[in-house]
């Protein structure tokens, strides 16, 4: 698998070079170079706020066909949470359940399970005191990827526990082998994904060496058919067995508020993030024993993929909790399974630094403060970098020239102009054949 997979991808033909999205990525990962855009791979994190600001939709997000479920015997659809939110008049998780078997799927492991499980495993450990506070969620892998590559001094802070999906895959196929007596290669399991980073996660995951999980298919793509068979189920199957603890990591603080500690705080919409990113950075969450984070607005429900208005979702999910127990899924023993655990930690991706070597990477800042003196500081991005210090980032780097400002390029043609009227006077003047000097 290319270690430099995304989700996020651009459409050339489409792309007008407008620059809206490179001053919003988070990462500075946007650059318009020849008129059109270009991501570098390293940096992004697919968070999907290019896909949002794009005004021409030339950003899109990759996920998995629906055909890919027919390479496997016995398939799996784990739905997240956030697929719930996505119906109008939805009073039984059932109903979308049942659905999603009629669509092509044998099986259905809801992931709001594994939610369940992780809330438990974090509440042990948290207990346990073994963990860096304020613990940071891992469960939006666009944050995990912020901040291993924009705040390595808060890697250290990130929960290392597997996401609900990745424990809900593992349950999901264990279950299944004994039930069908199929090999572990018969069986295909597919997150029902609101996201992008959920996509690119699987394929190139963080903290573990391969996922659980065999494909992603978005929530927007299998919404018209599910819609569809659900309209015919008149008889819900009994599968769900999940609770309000799970259902609500849909939306934002639904994970925080399942840890019963009342010391926790939660942020959604990537530039609130990175504030309170800051924040903790600066030791000035201090007080806080847990912070949730999640990379779209209202959370999970706000994924690129769903369908609704996220607010009208959670609200939705909010009726739909009423009648369900607290929690269904709770671990064996005192333990946290290791299987639930990360097998690595999380590590710093300098992709931001301007060079490997510490004396090389000094030299190489004090030429980009050097030449973001000279330019304007405008911030204007029609150089194409989102900032007058990213461009001079990407002069040092070599990607990049000065004249590439606009500004610097006016005052250098301006330089050459007067450069051509100084030089008019050392001409010699003009002179009629065998007459009188003329004006030129
Ligand atoms: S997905 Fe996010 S990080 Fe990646 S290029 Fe777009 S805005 Fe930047
Ligand atoms: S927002 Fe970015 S991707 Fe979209 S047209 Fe403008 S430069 Fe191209």
């Amino acid at each position: 698998m290319d270690r430099f997979f995304h989700s996020v991808t651009l459409d050339k033909e489409k792309c007008k070079g407008c620059t809206n999205c490179i001053k919003r990525c988070p990462t500075e990962a946007i650059r318009v170079r020849n008129g059109k855009a270009v991501i570098t791979p390293e940096r992004c994190i697919d968070c999907s706020v290019c896909i949002r600001v794009c005004p021409y939709h030339a950003k899109k997000a990759k996920s998995d066909p629906m055909d890919i479920i027919k390479a496997y015997k016995y398939k799996i659809a784990l739905p997240a949470p956030a697929l719930y939110g996505q119906f109008n008049n939805l009073d039984i998780i059932d109903i979308v359940l049942t659905g999603l078997k009629r669509v092509g799927f044998d099986e259905v492991f809801e992931v709001s399970r594994g939610a369940e499980m992780v809330s438990d495993a974090t509440r042990r450990l948290m207990a346990q005191g073994t963990l860096l506070k304020p613990v940071i969620s891992s469960a939006c892998p666009a944050i995990v990827r912020l901040i291993r590559v924009r705040f390595p001094d808060l890697c250290a802070h990130v929960l290392p526990l597997r996401a609900p999906m990745e424990t809900a895959a593992r349950l999901a196929r264990k279950e299944a082998m004994e039930k069908t007596g199929l090999p572990s290669e018969d069986i295909g399991i597919f997150f029902i994904t609101p996201c992008a980073a959920k996509v690119t996660d699987i394929k190139v995951p963080i903290g573990i060496e391969a996922s659980s999980v065999d494909g992603a298919v978005a929530i927007s793509e299998i919404y018209p058919q599910l819609v569809g068979c659900m309209n015919k189920v008149e008889e819900p199957e009994a599968i769900s067995n999940s609770g309000i603890i799970g259902v609500s990591w849909a939306g934002i603080g639904g994970e925080a508020a399942a840890l019963l500690n009342e010391k926790h705080l939660a942020a959604d919409g990537i530039e609130n993030v990175i504030k309170v990113l800051e924040d903790l950075e600066d030791e000035r969450l201090s007080e806080l024993d847990f912070i949730e984070l999640n990379a779209c607005p209202g959370g999970c429900v706000g994924g690129i993929f769903t369908v609704e208005n996220p607010y009208v979702a959670q609200a939705r999910i909010q009726r739909l909790r009423k009648y369900l127990p607290v929690s269904c899924n709770h671990l064996p023993g005192k333990q946290v399974p290791a299987e639930m655990k990360w097998t690595g930690e999380l590590e710093f991706a300098p992709v931001l630094n301007l060079a490997d070597n510490i004396e090389e990477a000094m030299k190489r800042m004090s030429m980009v403060e050097e030449i973001t003196d000279r330019l304007p500081g405008l911030d204007c991005g029609s150089c194409g970098a989102p900032s007058c210090r990213a461009l001079a980032e990407d002069i040092v780097l070599g990607e990049a020239k000065e004249s590439d400002c606009i500004f610097k390029m006016r005052e250098k043609i301006q330089r050459i102009a007067d450069q051509l009227i100084e030089m008019e006077g050392y001409l010699p003047k003009n002179r009629e054949p065998g007459g009188e000097e003329n004006e030129p």
